[in-house]
């Protein structure tokens, strides 16, 4: 075995798993041809491994939702509120998306990807029996299909128990270790018996994060007991996203296999896992080609990377493969027929990352490359000396205009206590002003006509006014149930991202470059390939048109530098940071055009700040220095009189409230409605001056909340915030429900700030 690897994409080329999903849960189709879907979505999966020269390839990577989940079912830990449900795909997709008398299991982001994963829910003593069936099944269809020595692919103990949730006590999930890990000895057990030899993989992501640090004394005892269940089963244990040294050097002392390292994520600090490797045997999975990104690789100095490897651990023990699974880029080029040849030809996606992985262990190995790998490598290195000197790549415009951006890197020059002074003076809202967060429902009719103006079926004329006509019934809307700070609904925008990239040089959109976030929800993320600048400005029209209609304040609508940048693939031939400035720039530009055209409050969005945090706490101090600094920029040249929001999506910031404040928005808003206000008494004790908008009430769910809910909320804001710092507002954007709900709820919204202002004095 000189190549492995570590998972591929399920959702299907043309995305042909979600559109089986959707039906199937609509009862538009039955249950066999989903099944027929996910096989013949296998058996393709397995042959463009097997094509590409892949030699070790997982059986079990498919899921018709969600891997964690399908470890939850494997092990038996099923929560006890599903299991009334008696037949187990019911239950299943009941676990996933909740049904009318189950609520779902909570969703969150897989380490620090946009991968989404069902947080299992465990408790002492869980009845559930151990149930292999699902991966026997898929080894014998592999065997079938031609798979040699096919692999089992399993969530680590120790990384399913720190993303578990304990619902029996406040502890953590990891004190149920003892009662979880005899499930996996049980199951090792059953496995074992599938063949006379066999590869297990354990993802243990959760090594490369600092709760490693609590995990040490486990992982000895935990793969020294899992490696000794049956000597038939090779153990290779995967870690990924950043170093491993702490964890390598304890599995170098226990008898598993293999272990796995991601030299790209790393900042080179696997080189000290990989001494900890140096004596014994085991096996190195090496993690040399981009699993998370889409740019094609420079296969030379890859080479390089293999050949310093090697230099502390002979090559017979280096299989090589991509630095994580497949999973978290689109599936292949070759359906891509819009993209420019040279853009193109700068990306690899997942099929198209094997064959590099196959190019390069033949380089690695010193073996005689066939003609048409040759012609590969040829055409490899090109690309990369092309993409070097592409004028749209570097364009000189922009990097003169980045010196300019150092001296942008700071504050606003009016502190805040006098800016909002002014800014009250300016708009006269009263404390609980009412807003929303900017979209309003996207209906299917808007959809089609964005739809039919992006194909050329409707001309440019008939689609504004289509816009116009959508923005005017929106703010009608607004001023009739009595909201206070106004939007424009954003009904041009398919996308917060997406609709900026569109506008931006240096970025491109593919056709088909799905990415799985969730279940059956895909995303397709833009491609940062260049120097981004901005040509025109990409929304004044629309907000203009907007503050035409009302006398009300009109809150322009961005997405801030630093929420593109994490939604997208960018562009890995400079720093992140100084794409993220680029983008600052040219988002800075709009806020100045904006201001200048009369907008008067302008929300920067930075729904993504949180994610793009860094794994390893040591790396977090320089994430936070850019992306303060890029928010800045594109911030800072607001005058006094305009008043900068923004709006974040998660409420888990207690951690990072001082980096918020510095962030020096005038107005936040954030999401609260689903935790409480735990988050806001931290806001009282450290004393945060700045006005909030904490969601009243929770957008992800249709339900319509009631007057006196809301006021209880308002009532228990109050008690840790003064009336002029708070804004009453819904949590996020209401994009995503419909508007009967989203009437029904705001109206409710604003007539409880009405009673609790009346009840308060408040005018
Ligand atoms: N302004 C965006 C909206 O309202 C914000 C979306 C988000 O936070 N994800 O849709
Ligand atoms: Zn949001």
């Amino acid at each position: 075995m000189t190549t492995y690897n570590i998972g591929f994409p399920r959702i299907g080329e043309k995305r042909e798993l979600k559109f089986a999903l959707e039906k199937y849960w609509k009862k538009e189709i039955a249950l066999e041809e989903l099944e027929e879907t996910g096989r013949q979505l296998r058996l393709r999966h397995w042959a463009y491994q097997r094509d590409a020269g892949i030699d070790s390839i997982a059986c079990n990577d498919f899921s018709f939702y969600d891997q964690t989940l399908d470890m939850i079912v494997t092990l038996g830990l099923e929560p006890e509120r599903f299991r009334d449900i008696a037949d187990p795909v019911k239950r299943y997709f009941a676990m996933a998306r909740g049904d009318e008398t189950h609520t779902a299991m909570e969703m969150t982001k897989w380490f620090n990807t946009n991968y989404h994963y069902i947080v299992p829910e465990l408790g002492t003593g869980m009845e559930g029996e151990i149930d292999a069936s699902g991966i026997e099944a898929r080894y014998a269809e592999a065997k079938e299909a031609g798979v040699e020595h096919p692999r089992i692919n399993l969530v680590g103990p120790l990384t399913f128990l720190a993303n578990a949730r304990r619902v029996d006590s406040n502890l953590e999930a990891i004190t149920l270790l003892d009662e979880i890990l005899p499930r996996y000895e049980a199951l090792f057990e059953r496995l074992a018996a599938l063949d006379t030899e066999l590869t297990v993989q354990l993802d243990e992501p959760i090594f490369v994060t600092d709760k490693v640090v609590e995990l040490t004394l486990l992982i000895r005892e935990v793969y020294n007991r899992l490696a000794g269940v049956d000597e038939r089963l090779k153990l290779y244990v995967i870690t990924y996203f950043d170093h491993a040294v702490e964890a390598a050097k304890i599995l170098a002392k226990t008898p598993i296999e293999g272990v796995g390292l991601d030299f790209l994520y790393d900042e080179g600090r696997n080189f000290e896992a990989l001494e900890a490797l140096r004596d014994g045997d085991k096996r190195l999975v090496a993690g040399v080609l981009d699993g998370r990104n889409i740019w094609r690789s420079d296969l030379d100095r890859r080479k390089d990377l293999l050949d310093r490897i090697a230099a502390v651990l002979p090559a017979e023990r280096i299989v090589l493969a991509p630095s994580c699974s497949l999973l978290h880029i689109p599936f292949t080029l070759k359906y891509e027929t819009k993209l420019s040849a040279e853009v193109k030809s700068y990306l690899a996606f997942a099929v198209e990352r094997l064959e590099e992985l196959n190019l390069l262990d033949t380089l690695f190995r010193g073996d005689e490359p066939s003609a048409s790998q040759q012609e590969a490598l040829q055409r490899s290195r090109e690309a990369l000396t092309e993409r070097r000197g592409n004028t749209r790549v570097t364009d000189a415009a922009v990097q003169e205009r980045l010196k300019e951006a150092e001296a942008l890197k700071r504050k606003r020059q009016t502190p805040f206590a006098e800016r909002i002074a002014v800014q009250h003076e300016r708009f006269g809202y009263k404390p609980l002003a009412t807003t929303t967060i900017g979209s309003f429902p996207q209906t299917p009719e808007l959809r089609r006509v964005r739809r039919e103006y992006k194909q050329g079926a409707i001309g440019r004329e008939e689609y504004e006014r289509y816009i116009e006509e959508q923005i005017r019934s929106c703010v009608e809307f607004q001023e009739r149930i009595g909201l206070e700070v106004l939007v424009h609904g954003e009904f041009e925008r398919n996308d917060m991202v997406e609709y900026f990239g569109e506008q931006l040089s240096g970025v491109a959109f593919s056709e088909n470059g799905w990415v799985q976030s969730y279940g059956s929800r895909c995303v397709k993320p833009p491609l940062i390939y260049g120097d981004v600048s901005r040509p025109e400005p990409m929304t004044v029209r629309w907000s203009s048109f907007a503050q035409s209609l009302t006398e009300r304040p009109m809150k322009g609508m961005l997405t801030g530098p630093v929420t593109i940048l994490n939604w997208s693939f960018v562009r890995d031939d400079q720093p992140r940071s100084k794409t993220c400035t680029q983008i600052a720039l040219a988002i800075r530009d709009e806020v100045d055009d904006l201001q200048k055209a009369g907008i008067g409050m302008i929300q920067v969005d930075e729904a993504a700040f949180k994610e793009g945090y860094p794994l390893r706490g040591a790396k977090r101090g320089e994430y936070e220095r850019f992306a303060l600094e890029s928010f800045w920029i594109a911030t800072n040249v607001a005058e006094s009189r305009t008043q900068i929001h923004t709006h974040m999506c998660y409420s888990e910031f207690a951690d990072i409230i001082d980096t918020i404040e510095a962030m020096d928005a005038d107005v936040i808003s954030i999401e609260t409605a689903r935790s409480g206000n735990t988050l806001l008494r931290i806001f009282k004790e450290r004393g945060y001056e700045m006005e909030i908008g904490p969601g009243v009430y929770d957008i992800h769910s249709p339900r319509i909340p009631s007057v006196e809910e809301i006021r209880a909320q308002i009532e228990a804001l109050l008690e840790v915030l003064p009336p002029r710092q708070l804004w009453i507002n819904p949590d996020c954007g209401l994009k995503t429900r419909g508007w009967p709900e989203v009437e029904a709820s705001l109206e409710h919204m604003v007539q409880a700030v009405e009673e609790v202002r009346r009840e308060r004095g408040i005018s």
